[in-house]
């Protein structure tokens, strides 16, 4: 849980902070920037840094301290001169000035509108921006090669000292919002949407289970390469089976195989929501077992809270046991299995072998376990039932404690998002993401709505996905 959490910062108050942060994980795309643009931008910069760290007074040049000749730009002093005259703002300034009114705070030079602002004892000239080309100007600050999409603080320190208009930062905070390209690349600055959900406890062992793969690991000797876990939501009683694909075929075989001809059918099946071949795997189901009663039921893992996942624990502790070339880890897995069913698992208080034997197992350096003595083999029964309905009754009190305990931990400071149908979302992109590519995706269009869960359609190739809420972010750059 707090491994989850991590990955989705909190709320940071400044913005550069969080994208130097940010950027901090994909740290090849503002040297990249640098590089490619060393070249170009260095002419620009020398032009912008100019007199950088003089004091502008009321007594020196526009022309000496402002951008006026950046090139490369659609805007100039000349250019924003001009737009100036048809702006109802400077109208009434250059009236004010006329009328030589006291509470005019702007000068105009050259036919120019300034901006004078007083800032220890110093006059500063800033050049007023007409709202036509307000978004133009900002843009250049933040989006251009030279300005790399740095964030709110950044962008507006480079413009204060140079222009002035009125609701500065919150327009320079509004543009940015808008940003597809910071939306795209920058992590969320909120937890990511949806609170939990909970599936309800099952009454008993065997009847929900949920599926997982992991992998591809290095091919061993047999020729596996992933691993199927499947867990028992009321146990935690978990099996991994080592396969050769991920696919609904080898799944529902392994799960014959090793799960229903032992434990028999289950009631219901969770699976990833992100699984590829969800859709196939009833198909596969049936064509085995001629019938299937079974439900199928796509969750989010990270969002059922049910389980700790095997998976997230057993690569670690495989990973210490097998050879240098990592390629018989399937001979260590049963051991891997076994060390995890018979420890304490956190949710139940109780190891999953002890809720499916009604008993702790004997490990190879436990003594000898001691003897029962039993008047009849019936007695046994009726031991083994009293101690399971025992184990069973706290086991469930146990999980709905954990489950309402890790929900009101999950939820705090969460928002619950609830998207409409034809809202505009990005996707975070999951899988082996580049070290450059963008974290989330291009705008999508929100189909069907089943909160938490959402179809979606990429409006470049039409292609339909299912997302859960929490990978979705609101797009505000469409
Ligand atoms: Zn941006």
């Amino acid at each position: 849980m707090a491994d989850y959490l991590s990955r989705y910062p909190r709320q940071v108050e400044d913005d550069d902070e969080f994208i130097e942060n940010d950027f901090g994980i994909v740290p090849g795309l503002q040297a990249l920037v640098a590089i490619t643009t060393r070249a170009q931008a260095k002419a620009q910069l020398v032009v912008l840094n100019s007199g950088k760290n003089e004091p502008a007074t009321a007594q020196s040049s526009p022309e000496d301290d402002q951008p006026s000749r950046v090139a490369g730009h659609e805007f100039d002093v000349t250019k924003i001169g001009d737009a100036q005259k048809q702006d109802s703002f400077y109208q009434e300034q250059i009236m004010k000035l006329q009328q030589k009114s006291s509470n005019c705070s702007f000068e105009l030079k050259n036919d120019i509108l300034y901006k004078i602002v007083s800032n220890d004892k110093i006059n500063k000239k800033l050049i007023y921006v007409p709202s036509t080309l307000i978004s133009q100007v900002v843009e250049a600050y933040h989006a251009s090669l030279w300005a790399g999409h740095f964030g709110f603080r950044r962008t507006h320190n480079n413009l204060k000292d140079r222009y002035w208009w009125p609701n500065m930062k919150d327009t320079i905070r509004n543009y940015l919002s808008t940003c597809l390209k910071c939306q795209k690349f920058n992590f969320a600055r909120h937890k990511a949407f949806g609170h939990l959900n909970p599936i309800e406890s099952p009454r008993g062992p065997f009847q929900i289970i949920g599926i997982d793969y992991s992998g591809p690991f290095p091919t061993t000797s047999d020729g596996h390469k992933y691993v199927l876990a499947v867990t028992d939501y009321f146990t935690k009683w978990v099996i991994a089976i080592p396969t050769e694909k991920q696919n609904a075929q080898t799944t529902a075989a392994a799960l014959y195989e090793h799960y229903i001809c032992i434990y028999g059918v289950p009631r219901q099946i969770l699976s990833d929501q992100g699984t590829p071949f969800n859709n196939q795997l009833m198909g596969a189901f049936t064509n085995i077992l001629g019938c299937h009663h079974i439900k199928s039921t796509p969750y989010h893992p990270q969002t059922n809270g049910a389980i700790e996942r095997f998976n997230a624990t057993f690569e670690r502790q495989l990973a210490k046991v097998t050879n240098t070339h990592m390629n018989d880890w399937d001979i260590h897995l049963k051991s891997i299995v076994f060390a995890y069913n018979t420890g304490r698992h956190a949710a139940t208080e109780y190891s999953p072998y002890q809720l499916q034997f009604g008993r702790q197992p004997n490990l190879p350096p436990d003594p000898p376990i001691a003897q029962y003595e039993f008047l009849k083999p019936s007695d046994y029964f009726q031991y083994f039932r009293r101690t399971l309905k025992l184990y069973h009754r706290h086991a469930k009190d146990n999980i709905v404690k954990h489950q309402r305990y890790y929900k009101s931990k999950y939820d705090t400071h969460r928002l619950d998002i609830h998207f409409k149908v034809g809202d505009r979302v990005l996707k975070r992109l999951s899988g082996s993401r580049m070290k450059l590519s963008s974290i989330y995706s291009d705008p999508m269009i929100v189909l069907d709505v089943r909160h938490p869960t959402y179809w979606i359609r990429d409006e470049l190739n039409d292609m339909v996905y299912q997302a859960h809420v929490s990978q979705l972010r609101s797009c505000s750059a469409c």
